[in-house]
């Protein structure tokens, strides 16, 4: 072929796979594209009329409620009806609120929840918790409800709660929930000196941290990692005595409410001294996620983690989900509450 028509040629195929492309684009821009299909919504009246649920007083509401799958749906209805739930209302519910709270609302009496339909994480049985805490602080319900769920509205170390799983690597702990006597079972000695143990793959990933931290000149090593309950005990009891209850509780947790007695969280210094550098802390926050960790508690967290700020305190999260914390700007138990508890 002569360079001529070699041209001729190439520019024709660069053409034709353009416009195939185009094409490709174009279909799958229709398939993402939501195409409304106008299903009829079904009635319960059609599904509840051969049951013995159905109950005759109530036969223009079943003609207007909307029929959803869930268990016992006949049931909840007959129920929300007789609470003087309308029909609209009714419809309402099961569009915005979870099937958890719907439950929940069998045991009160009526209540107006429309403020409620776009806060997910709210909980029918705290409403007069969020109100008065709202009464109290003067902020929007959705903060309300974030900070009643944590509980916030009580004292530290007040309405403590067990955790349930314990094992599990995105477990809060904090003066709400407690860990009893919990011990890991799978602690693994840190490179740096044995007498350090965290989780295994706690530990894998700050062994990644502190090498990939030294190619960026940033010098650290563990000063404190896994510490059981009673050794928390221990330290807990001497900061007392040293500084008093008050105080102790600012930097030192109370036994069974510590994170390093998950094994998923370690303190560091800075090599060579006895306190972590400022560079190397600033270091640490802006990077210890891509490792799997996150700086648990920080200047402005204070009032909602009751911890002062130590910015030396690493907790593992794993890879993901520590990305996404560190991106949401939240504490982890603002985080959690949002976007886990519900997940277990
Ligand atoms: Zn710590």
């Amino acid at each position: 072929m002569k360079m001529k028509e070699l041209i001729l040629a190439s520019s024709f195929t660069i053409l034709l796979t353009g416009l195939f492309s185009y094409f490709i684009y174009q279909e799958n821009r229709n398939a993402n594209k939501v195409i409304p299909v106008m299903k009829e919504t079904q009635k319960v009246i059609s599904y509840i009329q051969n049951t013995n649920e159905f109950k005759e007083e109530y036969k223009s509401m079943y003609e207007q409620i909307t029929f959803h799958e869930e268990e016992n749906f006949f049931h909840e209805i007959n129920c929300l009806l007789h609470l003087n739930y309308t029909p609209i209302e009714i419809n309402e519910l099961y569009d915005f609120v979870s099937h958890k709270n719907i439950e929940k609302l069998l045991d009160f009496e009526k209540m107006n929840l429309k403020n409620y339909y776009t806060i997910p994480n709210f909980e029918v049985d705290k409403i007069p918790r969020y109100e008065m805490y709202q009464d109290k602080t003067n902020t929007t319900l959705e903060e309300a409800v974030l900070k009643v769920n944590i509980g916030l509205d009580h004292e530290f170390y007040t309405q403590i709660e067990e955790i349930a799983k314990k094992d599990d690597y995105a477990i809060l702990v904090n003066k709400y929930r407690f860990l009893g006597q919990y011990e890991p079972t799978d602690l693994k000695s840190l490179s740096y000196d044995e007498k350090y143990q965290l989780r295994q793959k706690a530990a894998d990933a700050f062994e990644e941290l502190v090498s990939f931290a030294k190619l960026e000149n940033v010098f650290i090593r563990p000063y404190s990692a896994y510490r059981s309950y009673f050794y928390q005990q221990s330290i807990y009891n001497t900061y007392v005595n040293k500084d008093g209850k008050n105080m102790a509780d600012t930097y030192s947790a109370r036994p069974g409410h510590s994170e390093h007695q998950t094994g998923l969280a370690v303190d560091v210094w800075s090599e060579g001294l006895e306190e972590l550098k400022e560079s190397d802390a600033n270091w640490l926050k802006e990077n210890a996620y891509l490792f799997g960790f996150i700086v648990r508690y920080t200047k402005e967290t204070e009032k909602i983690t009751g911890y002062i700020e130590e910015p030396w305190h690493l907790r593992y999260l794993g890879k993901d989900l520590a990305k996404k914390v560190y991106e949401s700007h939240l504490t982890y138990d603002e985080y959690y509450d949002l976007y886990l508890k519900n997940l277990n």
